[in-house]
């Protein structure tokens, strides 16, 4: 579809469906506020997938025409099937993006695409997150200032058990004195993967301006390279 970027979000959907306070600020699940923010946004082919769906909305067929994975999940890792982890990383070998977000990183992708236990300290007390710009020439921060700044997040701490970073963006900063590498890029193959820290169910990060920001600057930099990785499609 010319020069679109291709880009399916994939979301968990148990929570939306199972505690009010979630379906209150996602009303139609965390993947339908993602893909409305791109829509808006422009340059994009949108499409969603979900756990309960076959194949969880994995096909090779979707996979085909996905530059760019996003990819939201919590607490049915589990439930993820062998297969599909690994046709996900078989595409991103080939060059495709992934965006795994907030509590992604422990997924059975994220942990298979890092190779280490991805374990990190939590605590959720509704703390406010100043995430600091540590790389302000990158592409994925481009139009922010010094810092985003959140008012109620899930704490997530250091240490963070990831292989080292290829490009470190982003560091978080929480109310209880933790920090936390909250942006971080790693090449995978031709591809790149880009963590991406907030996103609690019972916050409203996905409605922050500023977090929409990033996610279409992540897009559209790891959409771009998916794109020409394969022949420009
Ligand atoms: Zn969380």
């Amino acid at each position: 579809m010319g020069s679109e970027i291709g880009v399916t979000v994939w979301n968990e959907f148990r929570h939306e469906r199972e505690d009010e306070r979630v379906r209150a600020i996602y009303p139609d699940g965390i993947h339908e506020t993602i893909a409305g923010f791109l829509r808006r946004a422009g340059g994009v082919r949108v499409g969603t997938a979900t756990l309960s769906e076959p194949e969880h909305g994995l096909t090779e067929a979707v996979l085909a025409e996905t530059d760019v994975l996003i990819w939201w999940g919590h607490r049915a890792h589990e439930e993820v099937s062998e297969e599909v982890v690994t046709r996900v990383q078989e595409a991103v070998l080939r060059g495709m993006g992934l965006v795994v977000l907030h509590s992604g990183h422990y997924s059975r992708i994220f942990r298979r695409l890092m190779g280490t236990s991805c374990t990190l300290k939590w605590r959720e007390a509704d703390e406010t997150e100043r995430l600091w710009v540590v790389d302000p020439a990158h592409p994925i921060v481009s139009g922010l200032g010094e810092y985003i700044e959140l008012p109620e997040e899930e704490m997530y701490g250091e240490p963070f058990d990831i292989p080292p970073p290829d490009e470190l963006i982003l560091v978080s900063w929480f109310e209880g004195g933790e920090v936390f590498r909250s942006g971080c890029v790693f090449k995978r193959g031709r591809g790149r993967v880009f963590y991406f820290r907030p996103g609690h169910e019972t916050n409203r990060s996905y409605h922050n301006p500023e977090v929409q920001r990033v996610i279409v600057n992540a897009v559209r930099w790891l959409g771009g390279d998916a794109r020409s990785e394969r022949g420009g499609r």
